[in-house]
């Protein structure tokens, strides 16, 4: 049987009460709110966005389904798990902060923010997957403390895995740090000493000091490398090269099995919301304002993830008239599909029904 897979239109340029009616339409069709216990705690996984970033889900656009679970229980928390760089949101009192910058407060979203993972990253738990590439996974806390799950996604192209969606939210997304590391620790990238300019950016932002300074370039200590990838992105003269496929697709495995490790956990009571608003070249951890790659198509919502990126993909891959994620990042984001289905992750064939009800 094929997953349902529910699309509502929307665009950046409606007003964020239309938006938020038509995302309450999308989870009120999912089914998920009636699966829901007063006593329940409901965990809304999210990115707040990294710090001058303006492509992440907008707060006024997600009242309408908080609204809805309130109904059914009062134990309901934003949530997020901490950076394995150092940026704005790798630790929990200034990742919380973040978020209030960027709207997410109490007098709006009515609920509170809990960092899953605590004050400084370390609050995780193991959960056993015993999979090709992950024996135990290991998660940050709160959430595999909660019952309910909500999984709201910003839809993006991504450096290293091609297409950031539901799968990435989940598997990447609700690791802990270890966890994040785990999965990006086989990504050993190389400085070419030709293209390097010295600027000394990539040594500031390295979360291993394993950047070392050479002559008049820098160099990577294979050794220290814990291929978190920040440097690819913060260097701006493309200095930093990577092996992407072999690379990638390994870490796009990596977190297939790790959201399944997560979605194993909620069972049935976990459902994901894509918005395909403002898809970008790079992810909502980018400290920018970044141009759309694609028009806006709306929201997609389904209670398999790998259908509700399939559709995401397939969506923006139509309305661009060709793929925009490879555009950006040459890299095969099939892998994430084919390998979530191959593990049980959720289906690649999935029924689209369009809502025009709201
Ligand atoms: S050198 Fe390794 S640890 Fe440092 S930023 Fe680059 S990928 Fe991350
Ligand atoms: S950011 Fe790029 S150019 Fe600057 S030191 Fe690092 S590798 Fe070299």
């Amino acid at each position: 049987m094929r997953s349902k897979v529910y699309l509502i239109r929307a665009t950046r340029k409606e007003e964020a009460g239309l938006i938020s009616r038509k995302a309450r339409a999308v989870y009120r069709a999912l089914g998920l709110n009636d699966k829901i216990q007063p006593e329940d705690f409901v965990a809304l996984k999210i990115h707040f966005g990294e710090k001058n970033n303006t492509g992440h889900i907008k707060p006024r656009w997600i009242t309408g389904i908080i609204e809805e679970i309130l109904k059914k229980s009062q134990r309901a928390f934003l949530s997020d798990s901490n950076t394995l760089y150092v940026g704005n949101r790798s630790n929990s009192v200034e990742h919380i902060r973040l978020a209030w910058e960027h709207g997410f407060t109490p007098d709006v979203v009515k609920i509170p923010i809990i960092i899953a993972d605590g004050l400084v990253g370390r609050e995780k738990d193991e959960v056993r997957v015993d999979g090709q590439r992950v024996k135990a996974s290991r998660i940050a806390s709160a959430f595999l403390h909660s019952d309910v799950m909500v999984c709201l996604t910003h839809v993006t192209g991504h450096v290293q895995t091609g297409v950031g969606a539901a799968i990435k939210n989940l598997g990447m997304g609700c690791a802990s740090r270890a966890g994040k590391l785990d999965q990006h620790s086989v990504v050993h990238p190389r400085v070419n000493a030709k293209q390097c300019r010295n600027c000394g950016a990539c040594l500031k932002y390295c979360p291993a000091g394993a950047i070392v300074q050479a002559e008049n370039y820098v160099m990577i200590d294979d050794e220290k490398c814990i291929g978190c990838g920040e440097c690819l992105v913060v260097c701006k003269y493309g200095a930093v090269k990577m092996k992407w496929d072999e690379d990638s697709r390994r870490l796009q495995e990596k977190m297939a099995e790790y959201a399944l490790a997560v979605k194993n956990h909620f069972g049935e009571r976990i459902c994901f919301l894509n918005f395909i608003i403002k898809v970008t070249k790079d992810c909502d951890c980018m400290a920018k304002n970044q141009p759309a790659i694609v028009e806006d198509v709306g929201i997609v919502g389904s209670l398999d993830p790998v259908a509700v990126d399939r559709a995401s993909v397939d969506l923006v891959l139509k309305t661009a008239g060709r793929d925009a994620f490879r555009e950006g990042y040459n890299i095969d984001w099939s892998t994430q599909l084919e390998y979530g289905e191959k593990i049980g992750l959720g289906r690649q064939d999935y029924e689209l029904v369009e809502l025009k009800e709201f």
